[in-house]
């Protein structure tokens, strides 16, 4: 789960990470309140979206007065911003940070993220962060400085010493990275994050180092026991299918094609995408429908699905083993039924009673197509997608 800059900045300042002054604003009139608030100097306005590369896509500016704070914040409330990282659909604009300007000497890049391999946090950085980042992390990768953490030890001064000194760091700046380091590292292990970024983390013209940006995402099967960061979950960023499915408990992801998905375990969720596409199609969606998937589920998964205007068809894959096919082959069918669905059906069942659920299918009456192997079952899901112009 992903939160807001300003949200992330407050996290990491109760840490210890050092941070501008700054307010938020839900109005014109509030972002030039919260400018005047901070002394009427120069300002930053900054839109609060859930995306890094605000900055390239117009989302961020300089202000030098009141009058200019609130034009712009006029001109971002309400709009859609389009970064290099939210796809073409962008994300809506509700909130400002007003921050006081910091004037930059040197950007630094920071971020923690989980190490699969190692099975460790950790630490990225490079004395060349900034807004090119990522293009510097293609074109010369050599030049990031990586250090893993072990668990056991945490964080040690040594280690943190040793990275402020290959960044190039110098006098009072050491001692600041070390206390920004490790207030990072605390945050993300004891807040069960699975990234901290700090972009810029900037050296000032007076020599002190501050975060300028802070990025924090959190670990979604944690959230039961952060209740405090779950509490700052904004819906309003997410996809609206992936809303609706978080709340009612399934796992589900939303892609770009129109075959919708219902498929129990993970596993053979990913098999079921891959098979699509191997037959010339595109799923629309993962979802995991879960072992003990009663008839109940089964209709929740299909609103889920249905969602997403793009979906077409739909193909139901379930290998019952803790589950029964029966009881599935029931849920496809009252989900039809209240549902009101039009579209057509795919259904592919395997594993325990799957002749009762295959007969449940063959004698409802409904227009649900039955295929015995996933092959099959891609396959005519492909063929039973709308033309193009069918759906006109
Ligand atoms: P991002 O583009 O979404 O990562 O947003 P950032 O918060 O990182 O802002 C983009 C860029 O704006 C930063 O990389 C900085 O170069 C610049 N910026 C942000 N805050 C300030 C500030 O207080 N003063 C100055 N001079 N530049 C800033
Ligand atoms: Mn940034």
């Amino acid at each position: 789960m992903d939160i807001h800059e300003h949200q992330a900045k407050s996290i990491l300042a109760e840490f210890g990470v050092p941070v501008p002054k700054g307010h938020l604003a839900f109005s014109p009139e509030q972002a030039a309140h919260a400018a005047r608030m901070l002394g009427g100097g120069r300002v930053v306005v900054k839109a609060q979206i859930h995306s890094g590369g605000r900055g390239a896509a117009g989302g961020v500016k300089l202000c030098t007065s009141e009058a200019e704070v609130r034009s712009y914040a006029a001109t971002l409330l309400g709009k859609t911003l389009v970064t290099k990282q939210t796809g073409a659909g962008g994300k809506l604009i509700e909130r400002l940070w007003i921050e006081e300007a910091t004037d930059i000497a040197q950007e630094i890049y920071l971020g923690f993220v989980l190490d699969r391999k190692s099975e460790r946090i950790m630490i990225v950085a490079s004395g060349h962060g900034g807004m090119e980042i990522e293009d510097l992390a293609e074109k010369d990768p050599g030049s990031l400085v990586r250090m893993i953490i072990d668990p056991a030890a945490g964080l040690v001064e040594f280690q943190a010493r040793d990275l402020a000194f290959r960044l190039g760091l110098k006098g009072k700046q050491i001692g600041q990275f070390v206390t920004t380091l490790r207030a990072c590292y605390r945050a993300y292990r004891d807040l069960d994050a699975m990234m901290v970024e700090i972009n810029p983390l900037a050296v000032t013209g007076a020599g002190d180092l501050v975060a300028l940006d802070a990025k924090m995402s959190f670990d979604t099967n944690a959230l039961y026991r952060r209740p405090q960061v779950a509490a700052l979950r904004d819906p309003g960023q997410e996809d609206p299918r992936e809303s609706s499915a978080h709340d009612n408990g399934l796992a589900y992801v939303g892609l770009e094609g129109d075959i919708g998905c219902i498929i129990n375990g993970a596993g053979l969720a990913m098999a079921t995408m891959d098979m699509i596409h191997l037959a010339g199609g595109a799923p629309a969606n993962f979802l995991d429908i879960g072992g003990g998937a009663s008839p109940e589920r089964v209709v929740t998964a299909f609103r889920t699905v249905l969602t997403d205007p793009n979906v077409g068809v739909i193909l139901v894959n379930i290998f019952a083993g803790i589950n029964r096919c029966d009881w599935i082959a029931r849920g496809v069918v009252q989900a039809y039924q209240e549902v009101g669905l039009t579209l057509p059906v795919i259904v592919r069942l395997s594993g325990t009673n799957v002749e009762e659920g295959r007969e449940i299918i063959r004698t409802s009456g409904l227009p649900l197509m039955s295929a015995d192997t996933l092959a099959e079952a891609a396959k005519l899901a492909v063929r039973s997608r709308p033309s193009p112009i069918a759906a006109q």
